[in-house]
């Protein structure tokens, strides 16, 4: 097997100073794709018993064998709880996993879709096509370029943006930070809704108190739910959610059976659940 920095006797190890002092690892049969892009080192792994893996910079962004969580909650909770989102904006997720759920609304007419990297989505359409038959849909306008350059040209025009961002390191920084928010504000309707990539509550406590801020001080509603993620830093993510209107934490909507069987973690149930936080979770966000 080709050896990387952090393959090591048939093992990927994936360390990181967002979450210094702990490790994890999976074990890998072999490296399928290696390259180099202007703006990151993609890889893509076959795992012994989690499927394919792509990684971005050394760090995990999915495994087939759950990412559907993470895509079906980040996707599903905020074009749930808008009434009846037609335009949508995704920012990031050049895997195409999350323009995947987006597509399983028959009310949502339009897709806008921004990725730097369009190495990501080459990629992915290669190795990745469970996902990457999110950018089958007619409905989707693909642009390559800086999410937030993007955006930024954008007034009045999105019900729901998702952003499926990589880590606040590198090409993914600007995505958390207050600007790029104000933006999104501004391009969402008046009763809009944004989700975006929310990190960990208990790994990462210093940018999810930062994102919550943000969002409280920018929208009508903001709440923060949490996913299972068994592949991700401490098995858990987050989504950071900001409203103009609708309330965040029930589905506004009725979620069909022809939806619901297509789906392995959302529920209107674990909709709900999602924003039941541990104390500790509730002490650092309540009243920030
Ligand atoms: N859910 C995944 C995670 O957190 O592990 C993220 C998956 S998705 C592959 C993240 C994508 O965000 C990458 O393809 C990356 O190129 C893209 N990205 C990072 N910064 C960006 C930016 N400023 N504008 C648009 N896309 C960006």
């Amino acid at each position: 097997m080709e050896d990387t920095n952090h393959i090591k006797d048939g093992w990927f190890f994936e360390t990181c100073s967002m979450w210094s002092g702990m490790g994890f690892a999976l074990e890998i049969e072999q490296v399928l794709h290696k390259e180099k892009s202007r703006f990151q080192q993609i890889e893509v792994f076959q795992t012994k018993n989690y499927g394919r893996m792509l990684a971005l910079d050394g760090i995990i962004q999915l495994t087939e064998f759950d990412e559907f969580a993470y895509q079906e909650m980040l996707a599903h909770v905020p074009l749930f709880a808008h009434p009846h989102p037609e335009t949508v904006l995704v920012i990031g997720g050049g895997d195409g996993g999350i323009l995947r759920e987006v597509g399983r609304h028959d009310c949502v007419t339009h897709i806008d879709f921004c990725e730097i990297d369009e190495a990501v989505i080459r990629v992915s359409k290669q190795f990745l096509p469970g996902l990457a038959c999110g950018f089958d849909d007619p409905r989707v306008n693909v642009n390559i370029g800086d999410g937030y350059a993007y955006v930024r040209e954008k007034k009045n025009q999105y019900d729901v943006i998702i952003v499926d961002s990589s880590d606040p390191v590198g090409p993914g920084e600007v995505l958390f930070q207050k600007p790029f928010y104000q933006s999104l504000k501004t391009a969402l309707k008046p009763d809009g809704i944004v989700a975006t990539q929310g990190e960990s509550i208990f790994l990462h406590k210093e940018c999810v108190t930062n994102l919550a801020q943000i969002t409280k001080q920018l929208f009508v509603h903001q709440a923060y739910a949490c996913i299972m993620v068994p592949t991700y830093p401490g098995g858990n993510i987050g989504i950071c959610l900001g409203s103009l209107g609708p309330a965040l934490k029930e589905p506004a909507r009725k979620v069909s059976e022809t939806i619901q069987e297509q789906l392995q973690y959302y529920t209107p149930r674990m909709h709900a659940a999602s924003f039941v936080l541990p104390v500790f979770a509730h002490r650092m966000l309540d009243n920030i």
